[in-house]
């Protein structure tokens, strides 16, 4: 098969599966002048190391001379000046880009309820959310309209959809690939991570995406190992799993089970797999949204209605330009967060809120450490509950919020994280097999020995 009739045939699937709302832009002519070149460069043997991988981007990721909407009104007309690093490194190993993907507005939500654009559905039950931010990433590999996606995760946005649409999701360390060029949420949670149909591609997309870039100077200059070939050491393998993922009465049965099962099969495997208890996860999502929304309402300020995109018709002065634009360009959820981080961040405020979340932060950290300084990984469920109802907790953000409970520890403390299906237990109304994920968790740069574990569960 040649590069190009892949293409054609994604092509057709995305035009088949519309209704999920996964695409917001589909590069149809692009991609497949991109496959007919890589397929000339695969008869001369010239092709890079993902000729043949067809992949789509989340609406976060800049793409020079492409629009980017970050799913939000706000940046209407606006054009990409550049690319972002790592999808120029996808594209110099010859994938093919095939299109933007829907997303929660400025990557903030948990249900892609969000986006300007309307909400994704879920392709195992369109009556469920596919889970967020990068809800159209996760869907597209779900439903088989691209190969991979490029997501971003600041609190779990690659991990938590690829759990409720049944696909690897993997969240690197912090730093692990440049951040140059991903619209900017919460800069020091902020990670690009990819989502697959299996670990392996997971990996090869981290390994091409990842190591330095002059242009973000927090990324790291380690050397990128070959993740896909890392394997586990030769003993048995100390694994910690969160107690409260599997006894939590706010945990779905379901869910409870299907993390019980995996337990039991790490066991099975020979491996020490113990309880353990973080005694902060009560803190873990206050110090994550205090201090997101702090970061947050700095890194939305560019907006302003002169800079990028929309700007207001009926202004009088250039403060009711600032006030207008930005009141008709944000949605409600990105508006509570400025609020939010705004007021975390007022000179009467900062002390009790932003400097008491940094604190936590960092015991947080070390409590993580510890965790870590016994076992080599820590095991939980990704999620509490399969995906839910499309509208069900809209009017509800704490409860909203809830749904990243297990996913947000990693970007507190920049571990690498990873998710992949369970089993398909959580069972609808419907009587439909929802997707389950589970979640994995390394310490820095342990990449390749997390994607060696997953690999072995797949
Ligand atoms: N759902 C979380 C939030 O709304 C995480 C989002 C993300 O990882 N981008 O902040």
């Amino acid at each position: 098969i040649t590069c190009r009739r892949l293409v054609e045939q994604y092509l057709v699937r995305i035009d088949e599966h519309q209704h999920l709302n996964v695409f917001t832009e589909v590069y149809t002519d692009e991609a497949r002048q991109q496959a007919d070149a890589v397929d000339q460069k695969l008869t001369n043997g010239s092709a890079g190391r993902l000729a043949g991988m067809v992949i789509g981007i989340k609406d976060v990721l800049n793409y020079a001379g492409h629009s980017v909407r970050a799913g939000s009104k706000i940046l209407d007309g606006f054009t990409a000046q550049f690319t972002a690093t790592a999808v120029q490194r996808l594209i110099d190993e010859d994938a093919i880009i095939i299109g933007r993907q829907n997303c929660d507005e400025f990557a903030m939500g948990s249900s892609n309820e969000n986006s300007a654009f309307g909400p994704v559905r879920n392709a195992v039950d369109p009556e469920r959310v596919p889970g967020g931010s990068s809800g159209g990433s996760a869907v597209a590999v779900q439903a088989g309209l691209c190969l991979a996606s490029i997501g971003s995760d600041t609190g779990g946005s690659v991990r938590q959809p690829a759990a409720f649409c049944g696909v690897v999701g993997l969240k690197p360390t912090y730093g692990r690939i440049s951040r140059w060029g991903l619209i900017a949420y919460a800069s020091s949670f902020d990670c690009i991570g990819p989502i697959a149909n299996t670990v392996e591609d997971a990996a090869l997309l981290l390994e091409v995406m990842a190591g330095p870039d002059d242009f973000d100077s927090t990324v790291s200059s380690r050397p990128v190992a070959s993740y896909s070939q890392t394997s586990l050491p030769d003993r048995p393998l100390r694994i910690a799993y969160l107690r409260d993922g599997v006894e939590s009465e706010g945990v779905d049965a379901s869910v409870r089970e299907a993390t019980q099962r995996t337990i039991d099969d790490l066991r099975a495997m020979g491996h020490i797999v113990e309880p353990v208890e973080l005694s902060l996860l009560s803190s873990l999502l206050p110090t994550y949204y205090i201090l997101t929304t702090a970061e947050a309402s700095s890194n939305l300020s560019r907006f302003d209605g002169v800079r990028y995109g929309h700007r207001s018709t009926s202004v009088t002065d250039l403060l009711s330009l600032y006030k207008k634009s930005r009141t008709e360009g944000f949605g409600p959820e990105v508006r509570r967060r400025i609020l939010l981080g705004t007021f975390a961040l007022s000179a009467s405020y900062y002390d009790a809120y932003y400097t008491k979340a940094q604190q936590v932060r960092r015991l947080i950290r070390e409590e993580t450490e510890r965790v870590f300084a016994q076992y080599d990984f820590l095991l939980s469920p990704t999620t509490p509950t399969p995906a839910f109802r499309l509208g069900e907790k809209t009017d509800d953000p704490l409860q909203m919020y809830l749904a990243d409970i297990f996913t947000v520890q990693a970007n507190v403390v920049g571990y690498p994280a990873i998710s992949i299906p369970n089993s398909s237990d959580g069972v609808s109304e419907a009587q439909v097999a929802l997707p389950i994920g589970v979640q994995i968790m390394a310490p820095p740069f342990a990449e390749g020995a997390l994607v060696a574990l997953a690999r072995t569960l797949e």
